[in-house]
């Protein structure tokens, strides 16, 4: 009856060499000083939390497999409990977490 669409717009599933490459890149801007300044902020773009530089990850907000790029304004640095947070949970789990976690450390 209805036309289904093939694709859940949450899982558009990039393509493999598209990632490939946005991987790579990814390799490239962690050596810029553009990086180097987010990680000398030591803030975590999801908690707002403080961390040692080498406690951030760069996290792309839209996944690369999701078809995210390697930008300025998708890649944030991220403490590593809200990074691996993000990849366990749905979207939806995902921003509840975020909710709960908002203005925690703040404080
Ligand atoms: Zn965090």
């Amino acid at each position: 009856m209805s036309d289904t669409p093939i694709f859940d717009h949450f899982f558009i599933e990039a393509d493999p060499d598209q990632v490939t490459g946005e991987r790579r890149k990814a390799k490239e801007m962690k050596r810029s000083a553009w990086w180097k300044n987010r990680l000398g902020e030591g803030r975590c773009h999801y908690c707002g939390g403080h961390f040692s530089p080498n406690a951030l990850t760069m996290d792309h907000m839209t996944p690369l497999i999701r078809g995210g790029r390697t930008s300025r304004s998708n890649c944030v640095a991220a403490c590593t409990e809200c990074n691996r947070n993000k990849r366990n949970l749905t979207s939806d789990a995902w921003k509840n977490y975020l909710e709960a976690t908002k203005g925690q450390n703040n404080a």
